[in-house]
Order: structure tokens, then C-alpha cells, then sequence
């Protein structure tokens, strides 16, 4: 497959440790076998999240020199409005210091709202796929959680162009069962980190969009990944391949009502989030109102003056489209590289990362001995890469039951951070893996050594379990 050079040109550089295979044993070991517990000066090539890891440019760095640190009224929260205005054409702006804060201020006002205004007493949300922070906080605001993903997303090796679509059926289904009046959002995800960082289709946001109308039923877009979502409608859906990625993002922004982001994925800051409402000037007051003592004052929201600037600047970053071109090629030579060396991937790659079936890799391990977990760990000793693991171990256990839950995917996630390694770096990932998958069957399963009760992955400590 052909590389797609970078658009942009380095003027700073980050040295990384080289570290040899003993180095890596002895990290692994102090770190209880979860790479979650390394100190990243012994990680060579950081795949763990893209989530805050982006490289900011010379002009968003340049905007930090920018920043008006007023209290009230800082001009970088009016530079922001506008931002959100020129791409998405939503009037009124929350910042939030990631998604998770405009998380917490908006949920709880979208179920008094559902209580109070339309008379419903559950407060469903139903979503392609909510993230796990986003069920969180539906959780911790007395809500439920519902997802409605699309089938085909299940099933790794079969090529659908929208692994992350809503299935329509079940999203009727579930109005007509939960009565429309309970369900308090419908969140359309884009891309949809959990399939794989797959993309909505233009068409299913605009179908999901008319139903939710027609229930009288509010959307939110959950943003953390428009632009790469953008960029997916523009090369495959018909009739978009000639409009502009701010032409496709509109539209998108038109099947909505409100939108949070995560604004450290495609805006490329390290940290900084949104609560954008397209006009509703009540539930605008009600996001403020939560605003002021859980983030910060309504024109700061958590987010320094500076960081602001660098947002307002990044949003036209991410949207550029000789960048997103690059970008979603960078994810998919990876793809492509470890399928011709025989590792099986969520296909096709979504945008921000590429995701490898360690089920069907590693069929010798149990669910119950983390495969995608072993096989993070068995990369990391090989090349000092880091991955993740989302599949059991991440999904922990029934709260009723004390029992393993079961997951329908066993994945290991090689997150590509945005403009940070070159396509050098992609080629050095793909032979370690696939020089991994040669002797995957001496790969061996994992067992706790300390389990937390809450959150397991993140601090637990495992050992690996004998096997011939
Ligand atoms: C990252 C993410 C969030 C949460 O955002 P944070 O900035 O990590 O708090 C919410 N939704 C999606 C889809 C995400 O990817």
C-alpha cells in the first residue's frame, strides 16, 4: 500500500529511551504485567490512547502565547464561539475542561428536562455505542444506557463501510418499548470509538435524526472524532466526495441538537472540551448554571484562557483535509501491513486506531485469562510498543453476580496519537506484531495477583499463568 507523506515538516524534536528486551522484563514485572502501570519512560512507541497525546502545531502553540487570562469574558472563549459557530453553526458555547466535564453538566439538565417538560420518569439514552465515561455519567445521574449498535460491527473479518451505524430497527424498537417520553437523549457517536473507530454514515445520522424529531426525542453528537468521521462520509457515501470537510461537518452538525466533545482527539490539545447547543437558550441556562460550580465560570469552563486559544485553533486543524488524508492513511497502512502479515484486525481500520482480534489470534487463551492482555504485554516485551487491552478484563465483572461478564470482542487497540510518530514508526509496530503473532501459540494467559474492586484495568496486577 502506498504511504501518504506527511503534510507538515518537524521543528522540534522528543528524544524516546531505547530500552533492550531485559530493560522491558523488568518494567513489566515492577508494573504487575499491565502496561497501564509503566512509567512511559520505558515505553518506546506510545499506542495506549489518542486522547490528549496529539502534537499541537507551531500556530496553536503560538495562540498560547495568546491567552487572556480573565476570569470573565476572556477573548480566547470568543475566539472559541466563533470556531464553533463557522464548522458546526451552534449559537451557544460551554467549554468544559474535557468531554467527561461537559458530561456532567449536561446529563443531569437533559433528565430534568425530560422529567419536567415532556412528563417521562426512566431517563434512557439510547446510542450507537456510548463511551465508558459517557455511561458513567448516565449512571451516576440515575439514567440507563442503551446500545444499538449496527451487527456487522461484531464481526471483524467482514468488510461493512459503517461499522459504527446506529441499527435502525432496534432504535424504533427500543422508542416504541421504552415510550418515547423516557428517553431522555439519543447520542450519536462519531466515529464510534468503541466498534473500532468506525464511521456513521451520513445517511443513518439523518434517518436517527428524524425519528428522534418525530419522538420529539433531543440528539446529542458525541464529538470527539467528527473530523476523521467526516473524512469517512466524504470517501465512500455517495454524493459527498466533491463537498469540503466543513460542507460534510455542517450537515452532520444539522442531524443534532447539542454536541459534547472530548477535544483532546481530532482538535489535538492536550486537554479542553466542549458543551455546544445549537439554539435552545433554556437548557443553554440550565448547562451554565451546572457549569459554575462543577467546571468553572461559564466563559472558562475549566479550561485556562491559553487553552482556549489552542481549541479555537485546533478545531480548524483537524478539519483540514491534506491532514485528514494522511491521517486516516497512516491508520490504515498499519491495517493493511499487519493483514498481510496475517494478524486479524477490525476491518476496515477506523480513524484513530487499529484494532486486532486477539480472540482469534490467541484462541488457546480464555476469556477469563485476558488474551488481548496477554497479548499487549507479549508486544511491549518484543518492542517496547504499548497498547491496550479492550475486552474482559476491561469489562469486569457483573456487580449482581461477582461473575466475569462476557464481551463480544477480545481486542488489543493500537491508538495512533495525531502528527506524533511517523510512518517509520507504523512500519517498526507491524513487524514487531507480526514477528509476535509467529509465536502466538506460546503465548501465555494472565490470572489477578490484585484485583480492584472498581476499575480493574487501570491498577491491577496480574501474573502470567502456566501454560506448555
Ligand atoms: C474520550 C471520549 C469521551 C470522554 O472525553 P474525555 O476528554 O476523556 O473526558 C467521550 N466520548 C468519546 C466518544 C470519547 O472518545
Amino acid at each position: 500500500m502506498k504511504r501518504i507523506p506527511e503534510p507538515f515538516r518537524i521543528k522540534m524534536v522528543e528524544r524516546i529511551r531505547m530500552t533492550d528486551e531485559e530493560d522491558r522484563r523488568k518494567a513489566l514485572i515492577e508494573a504487575g504485567y499491565n502496561p497501564f502501570m509503566l512509567r512511559s519512560e520505558d515505553v518506546y512507541i506510545d499506542l495506549l490512547t489518542d486522547s490528549g497525546t496529539g502534537a499541537m502545531s507551531d500556530n496553536q502553540w503560538a495562540g498560547l502565547m495568546m491567552g487572556d487570562e480573565a476570569y470573565a469574558g476572556s477573548r480566547n472563549y470568543y475566539n472559541l464561539c466563533q470556531a464553533v459557530q463557522h464548522f458546526f453553526r451552534y449559537k451557544l458555547t460551554v467549554p468544559a475542561h474535557q468531554g467527561r466535564g461537559a458530561e456532567q453538566i449536561l446529563f443531569p439538565c437533559l433528565i430534568e428536562r425530560m422529567r419536567s417538560v415532556r412528563g417521562g420518569t426512566e431517563a434512557i439514552f439510547l446510542s450507537n455505542f456510548h463511551f465508558d465515561t459517557t455511561a458513567g455519567h448516565i449512571e451516576m445521574s440515575g439514567g440507563k444506557a442503551i446500545n444499538l449498535l449496527t451487527e456487522s460491527a461484531f464481526h471483524t473479518s467482514i468488510y461493512d463501510d459503517w461499522k459504527g451505524n446506529f441499527d435502525l430497527e432496534k432504535l424504533e424498537a427500543a422508542i416504541e418499548k421504552y415510550g418515547s417520553t423516557n428517553i431522555a437523549a439519543i447520542i450519536t457517536t462519531v466515529t464510534c470509538n468503541s466498534s473500532g473507530g468506525q464511521p456513521v454514515a451520513m445517511e443513518n445520522m439523518r434517518a436517527v435524526y428524524e425519528l428522534a424529531q418525530k419522538n420529539d426525542i433531543p440528539v446529542v453528537i458525541d464529538s470527539a472524532r467528527y473530523c476523521e468521521n467526516a473524512y469517512f462520509i466524504k470517501q465512500r457515501e455517495a454524493g459527498y466526495a466533491d463537498k469540503s470537510i466543513l460542507a460534510i461537518i455542517r450537515e452532520m452538525y444539522q442531524y443534532g441538537d447539542i454536541l459534547t466533545m472530548s477535544a483532546k482527539k481530532d482538535p489535538m490539545v492536550n486537554i479542553g472540551g466542549l458543551c455546544c447547543i445549537k439554539d435552545h437558550e433554556e437548557l443553554f441556562q440550565a448547562v451554565r448554571t451546572r457549569c459554575v460550580p462543577m467546571e468553572g465560570f461559564v466563559t472558562y469552563g475549566g479550561m485556562a484562557g491559553r487553552d482556549m486559544e489552542a481549541l479555537a485553533r485546533g478545531l480548524y486543524e483537524a478539519a483540514d483535509e491534506d491532514f485528514l488524508h494522511y491521517r486516516i492513511s497512516q491508520v490504515k497502512y498499519l491495517g493493511e501491513r499487519l493483514r498481510e502479515g496475517g494478524v486479524p484486525i477490525q476491518y476496515p481500520t477506523g480513524g484513530h486506531a487499529v484494532f486486532v482480534d486477539a480472540k482469534k489470534m490467541l484462541p488457546h487463551i480464555p476469556p477469563h485469562q485476558f488474551p488481548a492482555h496477554a497479548l499487549c504485554n507479549e508486544l511491549y516485551l518484543e518492542s517496547g510498543v504499548r497498547a491496550v487491552e479492550i475486552g474482559s478484563l476491561l469489562m469486569g465483572r457483573d456487580p449482581q453476580t461477582g461473575k466475569q461478564k462476557e464481551t463480544a470482542l477480545e481486542l488489543m487497540r493500537l491508538t495512533i496519537p495525531r502528527r506524533v510518530y511517523t510512518n517509520d514508526h507504523m512500519d517498526y509496530v507491524a513487524d514487531a506484531l507480526i514477528a509476535v503473532s509467529q509465536r502466538a501459540g506460546e503465548i501465555c494467559g494472565l490470572e489477578f495477583e490484585y484485583e480492584p474492586p472498581v476499575l480493574r484495568h487501570f491498577t491491577a496486577r496480574l501474573k502470567p499463568v502456566k501454560c506448555e
